[in-house]
């Protein structure tokens, strides 16, 4: 029996982008072979690399002026591809909102990139966005705009003169975007696009063109993989093929615009049972800046009951409620996949709980 899941990431697919994999997955379309049998220059992977492509323009509605990539080493290999492109030898801006945007700093710094943290939430346990002003003499501008360890998001993007790059890794196809300062946003499949093992990244096309010193590796470039189509080498086909069924499947609940609203209603659900519960429940992040992909909070009383949550939840077929080591207490990421039904189960465990327990 499948269990509702709340895991971070990975995390669960929609049953019916599984059932159709299921159910192709021996022969594909009559090939008689699987789509990860078949080689990644026939036409038959082409329709699926490129389908998957043109089904995310759709999605964000985003024109020539972009080019989709798909590559491997998660959103990791990012953050070192970023400053290897991007980075022009002036000053490199970071606002610094937790776990992975300290990654992606510390990376960069790594390289001998001249970072600027222009705003951090570090000493407040990242518990809120700071205000973020980006200077007009930067080569890029770094948000993460949802932190999907501590449980923040960004409301609205800030506005940068600089390409604005944004790891979305844990907020991908979440809710429309205004693109207007994007100059390359990107993440692993894994939260709310597919399986892991390939990461996304739309990059506006006068970026690709830029490099950061000539000893770049060709793997490296972006421009080796927007030549290519993303086809410079094998690509994660399977992977691939799994984000295209996942884009339809988002396409067919009506886009970002619904997804949006589904989000919002869910993440409401269990940020009231938090308020109401009287203590019971204390949300780590600040109220203005909560995320609605994963909702970060702890039980008053201490451990031993968090990790009897986790347990008695697990006994009710809910995965993956254990917070992540540096919060403590109880996740539960409630990524596109996640229905308000599933949702209603979990707030009505959580309410049940606290009354039993508190
Ligand atoms: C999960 C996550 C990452 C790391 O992704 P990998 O694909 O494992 O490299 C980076 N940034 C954010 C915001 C994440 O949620």
């Amino acid at each position: 029996m499948r269990k509702i899941n709340f895991s971070a990431g990975p995390t669960g697919l929609p049953l019916s982008v599984l059932e159709q994999a299921k159910a192709e997955f021996t022969d594909f379309h009559g090939e008689g072979a699987s789509i990860m049998e078949v080689s990644h220059r026939g036409k038959t992977y082409e329709e699926v690399h490129f389908g998957a492509m043109s089904k995310i323009r759709e999605l964000y509605g985003i024109g020539d002026e972009y080019e989709v990539l798909f590559l491997q080493g998660g959103a990791h290999l990012q953050f070192a591809m970023i400053p290897f492109n991007l980075y022009k030898g002036g000053i490199a801006e970071y606002a610094n909102t937790g776990v992975w945007t300290s990654k992606a700093i510390k990376e960069a710094r790594l390289m001998g990139v001249n970072v600027s943290v222009v705003a951090s939430s570090e000493s407040e346990k990242f518990n809120h966005i700071p205000e973020v002003n980006f200077s007009n003499n930067a080569d890029y501008a770094y948000i993460c705009t949802n932190n999907t360890i501590y449980g923040t998001q960004y409301k609205t993007l800030p506005h940068s003169f600089a390409p604005l790059v944004i790891d979305a890794s844990s907020d991908f196809f979440s809710e429309p975007l205004d693109f207007s300062d994007i100059g390359l946003l990107y993440g692993g499949a894994q939260k709310n696009a597919g399986p892991s093992g390939v990461s996304i990244i739309i990059i506006r096309k006068d970026l690709i063109e830029r490099v950061w010193r000539n000893d770049v590796p060709t793997f490296l470039r972006y421009k080796t993989h927007a030549d290519a189509k993303s086809l410079y080498n094998t690509p994660p086909t399977f992977a691939i093929y799994l984000l295209n069924l996942t884009m339809q499947w988002l396409i067919d609940q009506g886009g970002l615009s619904a997804i949006k609203e589904r989000n919002l209603a869910k993440a409401k659900t269990i940020y009231d049972v938090i308020d109401n519960s009287n203590g019971f429940y204390i949300g780590h992040a600040q109220k203005a800046h909560r995320s609605v992909m994963n909702i970060s909070y702890n039980i008053a009383s201490g451990e031993a009951l968090e990790a009897k949550f986790v347990a008695d939840a697990l006994a009710h077929n809910m995965l993956g409620l254990r917070g992540h080591r540096l919060v403590g207490g109880i996740r539960a990421s409630i990524y596109n996949a996640v229905s308000q039904n599933d949702v209603e189960v979990l707030a009505d465990f959580m309410k049940e709980f606290a009354r039993k327990n508190g």
